[in-house]
Order: structure tokens, then sequence, then C-alpha cells
């Protein structure tokens, strides 16, 4: 029934927009937003240009104001979340530029409860609600964490993996609680700094997927069903200037493009239920092959820094966002 409301109400796919706020010590007298609406509208305005060139408006499902507390994120989507639990696969990703708060809405900043992010607050909700289900369905919840660089897949959780694998393949650790999962996302963290300068500088360039399965059964009749949340992270969308980019940088960049490309391009054709979907173009889409389209049910929060300084990206992120809502 949870599930019937948010299809109802949402479709399949819907597309939120996050702003993020001035950090300290930023100005916020240059900023690009114009105008919120109630209905998901938002009004982007460059302070630079003057007259009408300098206006675009964009519509969302939702967007959340800069002000936006993460408790405030997570309520929309508790449904959608919940749904899981009745056997629906969930995908839900950060799209943005670099520094547009996809892993502050993702994550959260710190480990603090009033810090987490979807994800950890996801994990939670549904150990709190398997908990007071128990007399009538038993929950198994498992987890698999792998990252995307380069095109190859890699195990966050388990060094013994060769690459290239796909997620069924990843290993999977059967958690108990939230404390068992943020323990896990602890040794996936230190795992995806291995092998790079700084750990912030490989993660804008990949993506991370946290995968959440379910697996439930009714104690009555024995009956079991199975969902997965997917909590995807993704690569950095600025795009990278051939002339600045060389080597091993540019390969990243054309890794990254061609990745995000091709799950526009998927999320595009399911929403517009076109018979020929084009999972096969980026290990992103066929790693979460199973979980797009179909009866799953996808959500992207695409992210925004409101500085005029970023006012370039911006339009780019909302065209990308425009074109899949
Ligand atoms: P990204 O993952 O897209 O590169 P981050 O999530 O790391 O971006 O955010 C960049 C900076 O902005 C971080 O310092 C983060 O804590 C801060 N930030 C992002 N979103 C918010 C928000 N909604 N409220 C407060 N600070 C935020
Ligand atoms: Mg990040």
């Amino acid at each position: 029934r949870l599930f019937n409301e948010v299809q109802e109400l949402k479709g399949n796919i819907r597309v939120y927009c996050r702003i993020r706020p001035f950090l300290p010590g930023q100005s916020s007298k240059s900023t690009t937003i114009d105008y919120i609406g109630e209905n998901g509208e938002l009004l982007i305005t460059n302070p630079v240009k003057q007259g009408k060139d300098g206006h675009r408006m964009f519509k969302f499902n939702k967007v959340f104001a800069p002000a936006s507390s993460q408790l405030e994120v997570f309520a929309d989507i508790q449904p959608l979340i919940r749904s899981v639990l009745d056997g629906f696969n969930v995908c839900i990703f950060a799209y943005g530029q670099t520094g547009s708060g996809k892993t502050y809405t993702m994550s959260g900043p710190g480990t603090s409860k009033e810090d987490w992010g979807v994800n950890y607050r996801a994990l939670n909700d549904l150990f709190n609600i398997s908990l007071g289900r128990r007399n009538a369905f038993l929950y198994e919840v498992g987890v698999q964490m792998v990252e995307i660089y380069n095109e190859q897949v890699r195990d966050l959780l388990s060094n013994d993996v060769p690459n290239g694998l796909v997620v069924p393949e990843a290993s999977l650790h059967a958690v108990n609680s939230t404390t068992d999962v943020l323990d896990l996302m602890q040794i996936g963290q230190s795992n995806r700094a291995v092998g790079s300068t700084a750990l912030n500088e490989r993660s804008s360039r990949s993506h991370s997927i946290l995968t959440v399965h379910v697996k439930g059964m009714d104690v009555k009749n024995g009956s079991t069903s199975r969902g997965c949340l997917h909590l995807i992270d993704l690569a950095g969308s600025e795009r990278v200037e051939r002339s600045e980019a060389t080597g091993d940088r540019l390969k990243e960049a054309q890794h990254i493009n061609k990745s995000l490309s091709a799950l526009g391009d998927v999320i595009f054709a399911l929403a517009q239920k076109n018979a020929h979907v084009p999972y096969r173009n980026s290990k992103l889409t066929q790693v979460l092959q199973s979980s797009l389209g179909g009866q799953a049910k996808t959500l992207m929060f695409v992210q925004i820094n409101p500085d005029v300084e970023s006012y370039a990206e911006t339009i780019s992120t909302l065209k990308f966002a425009e074109r899949v809502s």
C-alpha cells in the first residue's frame, strides 16, 4: 500500500533538486537562486547577466531549499525506502558537480545522528520497522558496497575479488543493526582511499554504490519477498575542458562523461517508456540494470551549488535533470 501511494503520487521516476547553502565565510550575495516555488519550480538567475537572458525556470518534483535539514529530506523519501520491505527495488542517486552536496545528502558531513544522510537513516529506519513487525515477518538484511572507477567495479568490502565484477558477485555482508552498517561503511570508505592521493579526489571521480538487500518472510505462511535499495553517490558531473586535462585525468573525465550520459539515456528511455533501454553502454547502468525499470523506483537528487561561479555547471546539471524528469 505504501508503494501504491508513492506510485500514484509520482510515478516510477522522481527528480528532486537540493540546493546547498553557502558555506561559512562565503558571501551569499552572489547567489544564482532567484525563486523556489512550492510545487518544484526553480528560477535560476545569473546576477552577472542583465535582462531576460539571465533567467531560466526549471521544474522538479520537489526543490529542497538551502535551509532544508537532513531530517526533512529523509521524511520525504521514507515511504519509498520502506517499500523495499515489501519487495520493491529502489535506486536513489545523487547527481551534481563536485562540492554541490552529493555526499552530504547521501552520507552526511559526519557520523553524529543529526548529520546522518540518506544511507544511515534508511538503514536505521529499515531495522526499526522490521523489529516492529517481527511477530509477523522475519527480515534478513545484507549489504554490499562497490565503487566504479574508470569503468571498473571494485568491491569495497573485500580485497579478494578481482576487478570487473558485477554487483551480484560482490561480497554480501549480513547486518543486524545500524551499528553493523556504520562499521561496514567505515571499512568501505577506508578501502576507497587505497591507492589514491586524496580520498576527496578519488571519491569525486568514482561512483559509489551501497546496496541493501532485504529478504522478508511471512511467519504465518512462509512466503518470502526480496527487495533491494541502491544508494548511489555519483562521480562529479563537472565538465573537464579537453585542453586542461591530459593523461589519466582525461581518461577519468571521459569515463565519467560516458557513464553519466549512459545513466541519463537509461532514465530518459524509462521515463519515455521506450521499448529499448540502453543499459549496456556503461558499467554503472549494467550493474543497476535489474533495479532500474520495471517495477523499480528511481529517485534522483540533483545537487546545486548556489554560487554564481558555478552558474554554468548549475545550468548544465539542471539541463541533465530536465531531460530525465
Ligand atoms: P560533493 O559530494 O558533491 O562533492 P559535499 O557533500 O562534499 O559535495 O559538499 C561540499 C561541502 O558543502 C561540504 O563541506 C559539505 O559539508 C557542505 N554541504 C553540502 N551540502 C550541505 C548542506 N545541505 N548543508 C550544509 N553544508 C552542506
Ligand atoms: Mg562527494
